[in-house]
């Protein structure tokens, strides 16, 4: 299948890139540099063993991408491309909005003008909100707590709509806390400047860049008062994507949307002593105040993805670690 993948030198589109290239299919990748560099096209090549096409280009430069469907004969789309700093959404909306939802109509319109009309999309599991219950599956209240989060309910608002017109097939995959690298130590998160994310912040911190983490609040209603998410492993992120892709030539509704997380919950203070375990380095902690929006607990119901596309996590939270770890220490 030749695929393009929007935001494909990211974090993300970068590992599911390699799990195309690793399942035969050929990942086109359109990325504007926005967040990510060209070495990461390099490593690509070395992981997977062939060059990608890649195209420099924004989404919201809808001419270009709709040739880049056309001259590379694309049978779907994968759209991870956006901002996704949370914090700094509520300070620049406007950008986020533009690029977002704008970059989404933007690259619909082209696909619908070069015909092709199958697409997965990248959302988050902030569109649930504060969890009214746990775990939380597909059919929780969705809730805007953010600008970014509301730039992602408005885009699957956006499908919904496209679905009841007809003719599209799509897929909207749900992620919850994806970390960890690629097995090889050559592709990873790198974020741009001080990391807003737990993960990248603590394997600095084990690297020695910063000298302790902070936990954003200890007070919390958790077993040790810290807040739990669901980590997910980003190789089996990737996979979903693509279980997600087949279900697109599936006979199937013309939307559906999965979580995809583990299922499992885990603490900041049970996050910091895995990756200790993992590095072997002593990781310095020190309790600070809560962080504005963050909510308790949030894990998944992944159950409708294994039951419709068959996909599960099945890589644990030391796998999570190490490979972090092994790319924090390698920095390719
Ligand atoms: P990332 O920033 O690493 O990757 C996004 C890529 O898109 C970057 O390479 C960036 O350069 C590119 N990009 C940004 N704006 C663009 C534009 N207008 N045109 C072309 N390229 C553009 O982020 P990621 O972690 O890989 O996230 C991918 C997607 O998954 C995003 O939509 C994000 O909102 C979503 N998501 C991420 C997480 C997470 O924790 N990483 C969680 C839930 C959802
Ligand atoms: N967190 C923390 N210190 C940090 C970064 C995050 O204690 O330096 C906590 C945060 O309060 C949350 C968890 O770690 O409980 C995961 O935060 P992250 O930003 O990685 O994910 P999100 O909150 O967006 O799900």
């Amino acid at each position: 299948m030749n695929v393009l993948l929007t935001g494909g030198l990211g974090y993300i589109g970068s590992h599911t890139a390699a799990a195309l290239v690793a399942a035969g299919h050929t990942p086109i990748l359109l990325d504007n540099l926005a967040n990510a560099d060209l070495g990461v096209h390099d490593r690509l090549a070395v992981v997977g063993g062939v060059e990608l096409p890649f195209v420099c280009a924004d989404v919201r430069d809808t001419d270009t991408v709709a040739r880049t469907l056309i001259e590379h004969r694309v049978e779907a789309v994968v759209h991870f491309a956006g901002l996704k700093a949370v914090a700094e959404s509520v300070h620049m909306p406007l950008a986020y909005f533009d690029a977002n939802v704008g970059g989404t109509l933007s690259l619909l319109r082209a696909m619908d003008s070069a015909g092709v009309r199958q697409l997965v999309f990248s959302s988050s599991a902030a569109v649930y909100g504060t969890p009214r219950y746990l775990p939380v599956d597909e059919a929780h209240p969705t809730e805007a707590i953010t600008p970014y989060s509301r730039t992602k309910l408005h885009i699957e608002e956006i499908l919904a709509d496209l679905a009841a017109a007809g003719e599209w097939r799509m897929v909207v995959l749900r992620y919850f806390n994806p970390v960890g690298a690629h097995p090889s130590g050559l592709l990873g998160e790198r974020p741009q400047g001080t990391p807003n994310n737990l993960m990248p912040f603590v394997a600095q911190v084990a690297a020695g860049e910063h000298p302790c983490v902070e936990i954003f609040g200890d007070d919390y209603d958790t077993p040790d008062g810290t807040g739990i998410r669901d980590y997910i492993h980003v190789m089996d992120l990737a996979e979903g994507h693509l279980a997600a892709l087949q279900r697109l030539f599936a006979a199937a509704p013309a939307l559906e949307t999965f979580n995809l997380g583990t299922g499992r919950g885990y603490s900041v203070r049970e996050m910091i002593a895995a990756f200790a375990a993992a590095s072997g380095q002593d990781i310095p902690s020190r309790v600070a105040p809560r962080r504005g929006r963050d909510v308790a607990s949030c894990y998944a119901d992944p159950s409708r993805a294994a039951a419709v596309l068959g996909w599960r996590a099945k890589r644990g939270l030391a796998e999570m670690c190490e490979s972090a770890w092994r790319f924090q220490t390698r920095k390719p």
